[in-house]
């Protein structure tokens, strides 16, 4: 093997290799680089490298793994925390057989979050308890898996923060931040009508992030009853023609499942009663 020759040290860092133990040193060196993992992890892993007759390049390949697994870990649960989800969901808990309107199809395939790199759009309708949270909430924590930065809220908190930011002169911070995200989720929309400077306030983020970002919105109403949360035949148009250029529609149209669910319990309990 032919040595490479080692650079000349700093004056500070000579003297200070040859009063700090190495393991302090390196152990500075890998928080400063940022490599936890390598600190964690180096002593370990030499061992059963020792044991493994295996050489440096490999014993560094193992460490350096151990650090790609562990950094993608962190980055997932960043985005998780970042997305305010108000409870964790995912498909593995959603019962599709329940749910025979929605295009099951549709939604794994929205799972592997290309619609989110191709900046569409997800629209779910349907009526209370259909699952349109539980699939938001699963297709938003898909997306965090996959990486990408997610934002979810209510249309009314939503519209409630823009208004205080406005009051409080941080619209633009907000705004920001909002047309920033790769998928913004966008629950209940419809159950609370909007002021009119809600809904225009709401308008400018959509429109900020139209063919920039995704948006999923869900709501119980159909389309051609969105004028009543905006007010404004004219700003519902504008909004509906850049919402739905690229979009995929979740027709969400079966039962309550909360419904269902309670009338199959007091089913099973009448059944017990039987004797
Ligand atoms: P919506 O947002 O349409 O009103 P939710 O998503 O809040 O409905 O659903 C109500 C409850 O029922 C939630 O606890 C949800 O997890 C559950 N749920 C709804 N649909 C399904 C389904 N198809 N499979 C499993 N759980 C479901
Ligand atoms: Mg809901």
């Amino acid at each position: 093997m032919t040595e490479t020759p080692m650079p000349m040290p700093l004056p500070a860092m000579e003297q200070a290799a040859t009063s700090v133990p190495p393991a302090v040193l390196l152990a500075n060196h890998l928080k400063a680089l940022k490599l936890p993992t390598f600190v964690r992890e180096y002593e370990k892993v030499a061992l059963e490298a020792a044991q493994d007759r295996a050489d440096y390049p490999r014993y560094l390949l193992r460490l350096c793994e151990l650090e790609r697994i562990d950094r993608e870990r962190r980055m997932v649960e960043r985005r998780i925390r970042m997305a305010r989800f108000p409870h964790t969901k995912s498909f593995d808990t959603f019962d599709f057989a329940a749910q025979p309107s929605l295009n099951k199809a549709l939604v794994l395939e929205l799972a592997r979050g290309e619609w989110i790199e191709q900046r569409r759009n997800v629209i779910a309708l349907g009526p209370s308890g259909t699952g349109k949270t539980h699939a938001a909430l699963a297709l938003g924590l898909a997306a965090c898996q996959k990486g990408l930065s997610v934002a979810f809220t209510t249309a009314a908190a939503l519209v409630h923060d823009l208004m205080e930011a406005r009051d409080e002169r941080r619209l633009r911070l907000l705004q920001k931040h909002l047309a920033s995200v790769k998928l913004l989720i966008l629950d209940e929309l419809g159950y609370v009508p909007f002021t009119a400077v809600g809904g225009e306030l709401l308008f400018e983020v959509l429109s900020q992030r139209y063919e920039r970002g995704s948006t999923l919105i869900t709501s119980n109403l159909p389309f051609d009853e969105w004028t009543s949360v905006f007010g404004s035949e004219r700003l519902t148009g504008a909004l509906l023609d850049r919402l739905t250029h690229h979009v995929h529609i979740l027709e969400m149209n079966g039962e309550s499942f909360r419904l269902a669910s309670s009338r199959k319990h007091h089913k099973n309990k009448e059944s017990c009663k039987m004797p």
